[in-house]
């Protein structure tokens, strides 16, 4: 009998194959005494059981594809530096000296110790860290069992022509990778979120995935064939001939759809009434950048600057930053980087500023420009080292979560400043360097004419414009479905912020997740939309819209949105414009 369910679609596509159930749990743990004089041996095993672990973490590192998101890489390297880390390091070898114990049963209390600590904490995001201490346990777990892991069993090549579907209880990026060296079909997890870094691995390596699933190996057994859509999170199990034709020529069609878009690599982005439309890259790490270019790609509208700042005790210096951007901009040989200064302050703490710790409500703390204005050490060499760079080609400053004006002549005085004192230093900058502002709060929306006025562009971060809109964390899984950019607020917000922007006549753009969606494409031009800043992996597909959209259909058919209070009446006239054909009008 055929089943339907329902998750979270996080990577687009069509994947067909036979469910390949994953361990569910935690494996039994034996306690034993182990006698005095096999007690070192028993350390000697533990060690190299660590040592194999981190053997595999590095390799696993080495294989990440060019052009996957550097926060995959990020993500092995915070596994790495658990490994390192005393709690599992020592702790589990001071266990079987003292407790006389098994070198499993040593690593099992350190887990259940360690656990309910992450269990206890308040910050949503520290919780879900405790994920990732179980990732890195189970590893060490298992080479420990002795039993090869469920990614290295599937590594054996079985029948090479059966498709699977990986159904898991969560995943790490690391195991995806692997799976994507074995060419899994899709993957299902009964956990996880649209924004975890698993999701956004499985996007750029263009894995079928639905995520959230709730208790999908209830109704599933090892081998049954499976469908799903990694667009709407649907899953069959068990379908009749007619569905498996139907879903096999959607499949068809999408890959068809990926090689067309290949080809828009060298054509320019310019709606079909000739209005061209600048297509920007959010970039993290230098890999990214390869990426961009990729999908014929030229200019950064975010350059993401915390991941210089995070897994590490001290700050870095002026220099290493100056280097750093510098390497980024002749990479792309000196077109557009808009350097972000540090966005850090919620869900991304770092060891070296304390006033980082025990704030009650991070996301509206001293977070952002907030952080770097209270502790100069940050903001100020930060500053030097974007002025130095911009000697090497057109590079912009933008302001994170700006709230006040205050907060914009603060940094513009301190900008001041440091560009006199480089140039009684002699040292070379570009004296008409752009700063500008992310609008990302509503009162920073509701002020834009403020902003427009006082800067030299605005980008809009829908991001955090939606959770702050929408009193939302952007964090929580269980409000996520409330997380919606076509709320009417939302819509209004951004309408105003773009409006403004042409007024005092400085250029706009959306650097947000809803700029790299293509569903929003059409809708966003139409509201006067012109610069869009997205990960590379959405860029083609934003593109293609683009291609096809007439500004003289969508403009009057998103004033009519833009008027309506009623998120269903919102939704409808949404669909409507989607669905309306440039040919035909
Ligand atoms: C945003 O908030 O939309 C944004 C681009 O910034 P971040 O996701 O880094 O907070
Ligand atoms: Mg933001």
């Amino acid at each position: 009998m055929s089943i339907m369910l329902h998750g979270i679609g996080v990577a687009k596509g069509i994947a067909l194959g036979q469910a390949y159930l994953m361990e569910h749990g935690q494996p039994d743990i034996a306690e034993y005494t182990v006698p005095d004089y096999l007690i070192d041996s028993e350390i000697d095993r533990y060690t190299s059981a660590l040592e194999t672990a981190r053997e595999q973490l590095i390799e696993l590192r080495s294989s990440v594809p060019v052009g996957v998101s550097g926060e995959v890489t990020d993500f092995i390297d915070a596994h790495l530096l658990m490994l390192e880390d005393s709690a599992i390091s020592r702790a589990p070898t001071k266990m079987i000296r003292h407790q006389q114990c098994n070198a499993e049963w040593a690593l099992k209390q350190q887990r259940d110790t360690l656990v309910q600590v992450f269990e206890e904490m308040d910050d949503p995001y520290l919780r879900t860290r405790k994920d990732d201490i179980d990732h890195v346990i189970n590893r060490i777990m298992k080479l420990l069992l002795q039993q090869e892991t469920d990614t290295q069993e599937l590594m054996e090549p079985e029948e090479e022509s059966t498709a699977r579907i990986i159904v898991a209880d969560n995943l790490t990026a690391a195991d995806i990778l692997q799976f994507h060296h074995q060419n899994v079909a899709g993957i299902i997890t009964e956990h996880g979120a649209p924004n975890s870094h698993s999701a956004i691995l499985a996007r750029s390596l263009h894995i079928p995935a639905v995520m959230g699933a709730g208790n999908v190996h209830r109704y599933l057994r090892d081998g049954e064939p499976l469908i799903i859509n990694g667009d709407s999170g649907m899953i069959l199990i068990d379908s009749d001939e007619k569905t498996i034709d139907y879903y096999q020529n959607l499949q068809n069609n999408h890959k068809l759809r990926q090689d067309a878009l290949a080809k828009l690599r060298s054509q320019a982005a310019v709606t079909r009434d000739n209005t061209p439309v600048s297509l920007q890259a959010n970039v993290e790490l230098q890999d990214d950048i390869t990426a961009m270019h990729q999908v014929g790609c030229n200019d950064i509208g975010l350059y993401r600057t915390e991941f210089l700042f995070l897994n590490r005790d001290d700050l870095p210096t002026e220099e290493e930053q100056y280097e750093n951007y510098k390497a980024v901009i002749e990479k792309i040989d000196g077109a557009l980087l808009t350097i972000r200064t540090l966005d850090i302050g919620t869900d991304k703490p770092i060891p070296a500023i304390a006033d980082m710790e025990g704030a009650d409500n991070p996301a509206l703390g001293l977070r952002a420009i907030r952080l770097s204005l209270k502790n100069l050490d940050l903001l100020i060499p930060q500053i030097r080292a974007i002025l130095r760079a911009s000697a090497h080609g057109n590079i912009r400053m933008m302001l994170p979560m700006v709230s006040s004006m205050q907060e914009i002549t603060q940094v513009q005085n301190h900008i001041t400043q440091e560009k006199k004192n480089l140039r009684s230093e002699k040292v070379d900058f570009d004296d008409a360097i752009k700063i500008g502002a992310m609008i990302e709060t509503p009162g920073a929306a509701l002020s834009a004419d403020g902003f427009a006025q006082k800067m030299d562009f605005l980008s809009i971060g829908t991001n955090d414009l939606i959770q702050y809109t929408l009193a939302i964390d952007r964090t929580d899984d269980q409000v996520n479905y409330l997380f919606d950019p076509l709320h009417p607020s939302i819509l209004r917000l951004i309408h105003r912020v773009i409006q403004e922007g042409n007024k005092y006549g400085i250029p706009v753009s959306m650097c947000g997740e809803m700029a790299g969606d293509d569903r929003y494409t059409r809708l966003l031009l139409g509201m006067g939309l012109r610069e869009f800043s997205m990960n590379p992996s959405a860029l083609s597909e934003v593109k293609q819209v683009v291609l096809n959209t007439r500004l003289d259909i969508v403009e009057p058919q998103a004033e009519q949105i833009l008027k309506s209070p009623f998120h269903n009446e919102v939704r409808r006239l949404f669909e409507q414009l989607n669905s309306s054909n440039p040919d035909h009008e």
